[in-house]
């Protein structure tokens, strides 16, 4: 499925809880938290988050016990355990209960997130709409790649954020259709943010300019009047 990626942060320290959580969100995840184990919990197994980022030393419920319960209750999350210098933190354990990753603290914001891009490609797998477990989609004379988060097209590189390429895997999950803004919205930025319509008009404009031999004349990414856009790989002339 598409939709914001859901992030739950688990930690007891308020300052390093308020910092993942804003740099969070500011990178376009759907973020819950919690400031003890017990909470945390309560809130992975009720929400599935995609990501939990995870404490060890948590009042009540310490990190261990939440991330043994998870995955007894066959949670499929990605967990991240935060783990301060000199704590009681056994990699080999850890894995053995069930963490992917684990960061130790300080640990750099960037690093953390490259670390959750990472582990959530693993878990994807494929874009989902794509044949097999194709990370590279040739549009026209472009190659999208979902790994590299790129676009290359007349030997040169572009960058995806995370939000465009969310949306093209949209799009390629329903080529063909013609899909209304208010449903791509729901889709790919998700129920509880409350972005514009012009989000979407601003980001289509975005990958025209990514993918699109001539963006003013789109041959793939379409304009459906009135309605929203369709997507066709086969590329089928401007949208008049
Ligand atoms: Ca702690």
């Amino acid at each position: 499925m598409s939709g914001a990626t859901r992030v739950l942060v688990v930690e007891d320290e308020e300052p390093i809880r308020m910092a993942l959580v804003d740099a969070l969100v500011h990178e376009g995840y759907q973020v819950l938290e919690a400031a003890d184990g017990d909470r945390g919990l309560e809130l992975a197994l009720r929400d599935a988050p995609d990501i939990v980022l995870l404490d060890l030393m948590l009042p009540g419920r310490d990190g261990f016990s939440v991330l043994r319960a998870l995955r007894q209750d066959r949670l499929q999350s990605v967990v991240i355990v935060l783990s301060a210098r000199g704590e009681e933190w056994d990699r080999v354990q850890g894995f053995e209960y069930g963490a992917d990753d684990y960061v130790v603290k300080p640990f750099s914001m960037r690093e953390l997130l490259g670390r959750m891009r990472a582990l959530l490609r693993r878990a994807e797998g494929s874009a989902p709409g794509l044949e097999g477990d194709a990370r590279r989609v040739r549009i026209g004379a472009a190659t999208v790649d979902f790994a590299a988060y790129c676009v290359e097209r007349n030997g040169a590189r572009e960058g995806l954020s995370r939000r465009e390429m969310e949306l093209l895997r949209h799009f390629l999950a329903h080529e063909g259709e013609a899909l209304e803004r208010i449903d791509i919205l729901d889709a790919v930025w998700g129920r509880d943010e409350d972005p514009s319509t012009r989000t979407i008009d601003m980001h289509v404009l975005k990958l025209r300019r990514k993918i699109e031999p001539d963006p003013e004349r789109p041959r793939f990414l379409l304009t459906v009047h009135g309605k929203g856009y369709r997507f066709s790989r086969r590329g089928e002339g401007d949208a008049g």
